[in-house]
């Protein structure tokens, strides 16, 4: 499973992509071990368009969003399940580290909230925004569902910040 960005960079706030249209050096990774790909959607697409701007994990941990991710998350589960029932195996979840929704070893965090229209309350929030071990609201959301069926999937992740800085890690997770 990845991360629905990996295959369609158009999903990520404007301007934050590091590659066009898909991430071909790691679905070529992907596809060199003849392993199929369930795109996972994309929550901040999907809840807040493309307009958006870019969130702290603050501001998605909310119970409505938390269902949403869970509502989106179903079908994955019960294609997931039903692979895992017929012998098939599941190899890894492949997030994006960084991102508020999908990272899986860190995430962004900051006191964000209300109008930022004034400079001082843009320094403000820049100074505050920080990286945090911890995963994305998403992805928590997907480990707590595949716990619920006593699954066991492996979770590895892309670094947002420097995407192609990954590259070994993925290849050496696929590997194993
Ligand atoms: S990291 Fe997750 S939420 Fe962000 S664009 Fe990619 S799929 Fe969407």
């Amino acid at each position: 499973m990845v991360s629905h960005c990996i295959l369609n960079s158009n999903s990520k706030v404007e301007g934050l992509s590091q590659y066009e249209g898909i991430f071909k050096e790691i679905v070529d990774i992907i596809y060199d071990k003849g392993i199929g790909v369930i795109q996972l959607p994309c929550p901040e697409m999907t809840m807040y368009g493309i307009k958006r701007w870019g969130h702290v994990k603050e501001q998605f941990d909310t119970l409505f969003f938390r269902e949403a991710c869970k509502e989106m998350l179903k079908p994955i589960i019960g294609q997931t399940k039903s692979y895992l029932d017929t012998g098939y195996e599941v190899v890894g979840v492949v997030g994006i580290d960084g991102s508020p929704s999908c990272g899986v070893n860190f995430t962004c965090s900051g006191d964000w909230e209300g109008d930022d229209s004034s400079k001082d309350d843009i320094n403000h929030k820049i100074k505050d925004l920080k990286e945090v071990s911890s995963s994305g609201v998403f992805m928590e959301e997907l480990k707590k569902y595949i716990e619920e069926y006593n699954i066991s999937i492996p979770f590895v992740a892309i670094n947002e910040k420097d995407v192609f800085s990954s590259l070994e890690s993925i290849k050496n997770f696929l590997n194993k």
